[in-house]
């Protein structure tokens, strides 16, 4: 262990090395969670995915999207007409103002084009670290490691990267990651918790990175 009580850099290297053989990168399905054709409305799903089910966040958007499809569009709606549309999200006064916020800012500030930056995405309202680094993958196609909940509990098992929220993760992690493995790390990492690396039952007799793994070591590594 490190100082910090992480892997140090040479395992971090070895993990990745081994995921990137044992797990499925980026494939051409691989059309990010919210399935967007573009950047603005890769944004809006990705704030309303916010504590709600995948098929339910895609029932709202394809209801919001069949309504409006660009800034000046939703801010043509009703409050009342995107709020129905919404509705399967859950959260859906909140989130109705977040999108109306970001619509505004969009257009005020960035003449209704999505900027391609870390930096201004997250400068963008309603948008957090997880949302700027799925839009910056998926839609941008730049090296980014988006952290969702299943990357979150593999980085804090393996000793990858911890930290208070998924948002602190990420930033660990983009320091820590090896420069080649930032374009499919997301990949690799979600498939990992997802097949093996599961919630209540991790499979560690099975994982390609178990003889590297702290909490499979027992060292102490938190599973929160
Ligand atoms: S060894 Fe176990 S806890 Fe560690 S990453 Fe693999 S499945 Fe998860």
């Amino acid at each position: 262990m490190t100082d910090s009580g992480l892997l140090p850099p040479d395992n971090v290297e070895t993990v990745f090395r081994r995921l990137s053989e044992a797990m499925p990168g980026r494939s051409e399905r691989a059309k990010g969670p919210k399935g967007q054709p573009d950047a603005f409305r890769s944004c809006i799903s990705c704030m309303l995915s916010a504590q709600s089910l995948d098929s339910n966040t895609a029932k709202a958007s394809r209801a919001l999207f069949a309504l409006a499809q660009t800034p000046t569009g939703m801010l043509a709606l009703s409050d009342a007409e995107i709020i129905d549309a919404i509705r399967p999200a859950g959260l859906y006064n909140n989130k109705a103002r977040a999108i109306r916020r970001f619509c505004r800012q969009l257009l005020d500030e960035h003449d209704g084009v999505v900027p391609d930056t870390r930096k201004g995405l997250l400068a963008m309202h309603g948008i957090g670290r997880k949302c700027a680094d799925i839009v910056l993958s998926f839609t941008f196609g730049h090296d980014a490691i988006a952290v969702d909940t299943h990357v979150g509990r593999v980085c804090r098992r393996i000793g990858l990267a911890r930290g208070p929220t998924e948002a602190k993760i990420a930033e660990v992690l983009d320091e820590r990651a090896p420069g080649w493995a930032k374009e499919e790390g997301h990949f690799w990492l979600i498939q990992l918790g997802k097949r093996i690396c599961k919630s209540r039952r991790p499979q560690c007799g099975r994982c390609p990175v178990g003889d590297l793994c702290q909490y499979h070591a027992g060292e102490g590594a938190s599973d929160g």
